[in-house]
């Protein structure tokens, strides 16, 4: 399969996770992948592991609006054109309310609400341009509501609006803005959680198994599957919606 064949997919977080790998999927089946992360090594090194005709990494904090610009820039410069952008960021500062500092609630808003504008922003340019482009956002199941992620909860959400919001106003350019809304994904994220939990990794990975209808947690693929449709051709009259895929977990 090769439905992004000359395609160039930005990713953002991939370094390692759901991020990375969708950066994998969408390298095997054609695309030319931009991998940003926080760290440019991490992010060079994931680059260079997708097998992709074309790969780079590049350091970018999505919450920074000038490190945006510049790496959408150079995006453009090296891989000449931006088809598909993937907000995937993420970072997590749990707490219940009274102990939740503003410190942590505005890191956390920052990196998966702004940094959701800040890239969806810097990209458009340039798919409005070519008439063409998708933008996918990573919401959570937790947009509604989980005790201890009022901050994480709330950005969440936000991107739902922020997804249906782009979605009106980009879908005249040819652009589809949607969102994929995990449940519970074997990631370095939630293998956190369980630290914080005082829980063994796979004493977390359990509960949540046997909490989800499929009897099962989910894995990056899971995720990368269900975005590479969303941005794929085949998907061009889906735009503004919220796709959970959480093994039913949410039900
Ligand atoms: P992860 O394993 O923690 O990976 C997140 C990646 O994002 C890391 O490489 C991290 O870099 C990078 N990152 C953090 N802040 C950044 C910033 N300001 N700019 C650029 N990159 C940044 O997380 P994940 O589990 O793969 O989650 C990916 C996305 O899915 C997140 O948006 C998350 O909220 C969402 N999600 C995850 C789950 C789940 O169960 N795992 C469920 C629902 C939604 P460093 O390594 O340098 O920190």
């Amino acid at each position: 399969m090769s439905r992004f064949s000359g395609r160039v997919v930005i990713v953002t977080g991939a370094a390692r996770g759901i991020g990375a790998g969708t950066a994998q999927r969408f390298a095997s089946e054609g695309a030319s992948v931009a991998v940003l992360d926080l760290d440019e090594s991490a992010a060079s090194t994931t680059a260079r592991g997708l097998g992709a005709e074309r790969a780079i990494g590049l350091a970018c904090d999505v919450a920074d609006a000038a490190a945006v610009e510049s790496a959408v820039e150079r995006v453009v410069a090296e891989l000449g054109r931006v088809d598909v952008l993937v907000n995937n960021a993420g970072i997590t500062r749990d707490n219940l309310l009274f102990k939740m500092t503003e410190h942590d609630w505005d890191m956390v808003v920052d990196v998966h609400l702004k940094g959701a504008f800040l890239m969806s922003r810097a990209a458009q340019k340039h798919m409005v341009a070519a008439k063409h482009g998708k933008i996918l956002n990573l919401s959570s199941v937790s947009a509604l509501g989980n005790r201890g992620q009022a901050n994480y909860s709330a950005a969440k959400m936000g991107v739902q609006g922020l997804t249906r919001t782009l979605a009106l106003e980009l879908g005249p350019f040819g652009i589809n803005v949607n969102a994929i809304a995990p449940g519970f994904i074997v990631t370095d994220m939630t293998d956190a959680t369980a630290v914080r939990l005082k829980m063994e990794p796979e004493q977390l990975r359990q509960l949540n198994a046997d909490a989800a209808p499929v009897r099962r947690v989910g894995q990056p693929e899971d995720i990368a599957a269900a975005a590479a449709f969303l941005c794929s051709d085949e998907a061009s009259f889906i735009t503004g919606q919220t796709l959970y895929v959480d093994g039913g977990a949410k039900i």
